[in-house]
């Protein structure tokens, strides 16, 4: 029997009506001779809502978490009644569950309010709990639907590093936890739910794998059972041209491949966590995004290998909150080993670099990182070239803040000159100012850095002049 991963994001499964469907979508592929594993994430809101209340704590307040538990009991309790008759013993037990996990919460929350310190490891241990109040509703109510269905914790299933708030799944143990723990339950038929989002260490600390991981949790399991495909249900009809809410016409794009996607999840199209390709890469598990509340809708296929249009640009991304730090110096002209000794120093802050761009005389290197890393990359630079800024050999380590990336992409535009060109002209005539450009090593990217003023227009530019024509 295929076997298939689904996974249902926050709107999907955001009240009782919602999570009714999910529940329909389900049986109706299971009808179709699927075996089924569910990983759902919380309902829409949650996370931020449980994320708020601990730092609120942490920062003084102990109100804010008793709120956003009773909050969220009180959503989960009506999806309950809803979806769960009255006379079912599931109805009490989940009820019972989420009173349990929400005490919980706030006996965390009131301990960072006494520390004054929510650490990474404290967050993931509160924010966790959005993802099993969820995954209690769904596989009850499945039961109800007359499936057989059973809730399994991600705990004991995807084994993770103890990176908190990022955590890394481990690939072997994953797979061997899952073998024990879900393939006998899909032997039976028996629908397994798991909360996304959600792992353990080896020792069986909770961790998290990062906002938006509920995705990259389906990919995880999808690898670790050897899965025949991933499907990612969301609240739109699959991948789109651009960010829906920021462009009004855009498309959704019926076939991408694993790079492409990956790129355009890398940078910054909200739809897909951007881990979630990795896992399948090795297995060439096909993807899918697909809307919940249209599943007759094709959605977006995701397969191994790039169908390229010669020439077209798929997709435009944008990334804001963003700064780019320049290197600069007559002094670096063939000096080897500057840009192995600037990445150095950018490790040692464990900041992500976006994109980099040297200017072919050498004397400059720039490169882009998240806002909040600036100061500490700043500091780490100086320190290591002091002795080059103090011979004037390095003139400058500066900063531009407030910029974004926007990035045109498409396997399409590998070896065609002229798509940089379009992308330009399009650009200039919606009056955006380039700062830096970069091509990434795929070829099937170029991102150009932009004031964060800039950033939608130039979505808009490149979506309206080079994509629509
Ligand atoms: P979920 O809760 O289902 O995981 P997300 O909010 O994480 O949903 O992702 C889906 C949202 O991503 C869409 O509602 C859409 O607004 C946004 N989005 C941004 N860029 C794109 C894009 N290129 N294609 C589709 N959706 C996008
Ligand atoms: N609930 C988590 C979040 O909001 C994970 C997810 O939705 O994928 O980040
Ligand atoms: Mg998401």
């Amino acid at each position: 029997m295929p076997l298939l991963i689904m996974k249902f994001g926050g709107t999907s499964v955001a009240d009782a009506d919602a999570i009714a469907r999910v529940a329909a979508i389900i049986m109706d592929q299971q009808a179709e001779g699927d075996s089924i594993v569910a990983v759902v994430s919380a309902m829409s809101g949650v996370t931020d809502m449980l994320t708020s209340g601990v730092r609120a704590a942490a920062t003084g307040s102990d109100a804010v978490c008793r709120d956003v538990a009773e909050e969220i009991l009180h959503r989960t309790r009506e999806a309950a009644d809803k979806l769960i008759p009255a006379s079912a013993a599931e109805r009490r037990s989940v009820v019972t569950a989420a009173e349990e996990l929400l005490a919980s919460y706030v006996a965390v929350c009131r301990s960072v309010h006494v520390l004054a310190e929510a650490t990474p490891r404290v967050l993931d241990r509160a924010t966790s709990c959005g993802e099993l109040l969820v995954a209690d509703l769904l596989a009850a109510h499945l039961c109800t639907m007359g499936a057989s269905s059973q809730v399994v914790n991600p705990a004991e299933v995807i084994v993770t590093d103890d990176t908190f708030q990022n955590a890394l799944p481990l690939p072997v143990e994953t797979a061997e936890h899952c073998a024990r723990h879900l393939a006998p339950l899909i032997a039976q038929g028996v629908i397994p739910v798991i909360g996304g989002f959600i792992g353990a260490t080896v020792d069986g600390v909770t961790t998290t794998l990062g906002r938006g991981g509920s995705d990259f949790s389906a990919a995880v399991l999808g690898q670790a059972l050897a899965a025949d495909e991933v499907w990612i249900w969301t609240d739109v009809d699959g991948v789109m041209s651009a960010d829906p809410r920021l462009v009004k016409d855009a498309r959704v794009i019926p076939v991408l491949s694993y790079v492409e996607v990956g790129e355009l999840a890398y940078f910054g199209a909200a739809v897909l966590h951007p881990r979630t390709i990795r896992p399948l890469v090795d297995g060439r598990i096909p993807l899918r995004i697909k809307n919940t509340f249209r599943p007759q809708a094709s959605g977006t296929r995701i397969e191994p290998e790039a169908n390229p249009a010669p020439g077209t640009v798929k997709a435009v991304t944008n990334i804001q909150g963003l700064s780019m730090v320049t290197v600069e110096g007559r002094g670096m002209l063939g000096v080897p080993g500057i840009a192995a000794r600037t990445f150095e120093a950018v490790a040692r802050c464990k900041a992500n670099v976006l994109m980099i761009s040297q200017a072919s005389s050498e004397q400059s290197i720039c490169f882009v990182i998240p806002a909040h890393d600036v100061a500490c990359v700043c500091g780490k630079l100086e320190e290591e070239f002091a002795l080059e800024i103090s011979r004037r050999e390095i003139d400058r380590v500066g900063a531009l803040d407030g910029v974004g990336v926007v990035t045109a992409l498409g396997a399409g535009m590998r070896g065609i000159a002229g798509v940089a060109g379009r992308l330009f002209t399009a650009l200039a005539q919606y009056g955006v100012n380039i700062i830096a450009i970069a091509q990434g090593s795929s070829e099937c990217s170029v991102s150009i850095v932009v004031t964060e003023e800039d950033g939608e227009s130039a979505v808009r530019a490149i979506h309206e002049e080079v994509m629509r024509r």
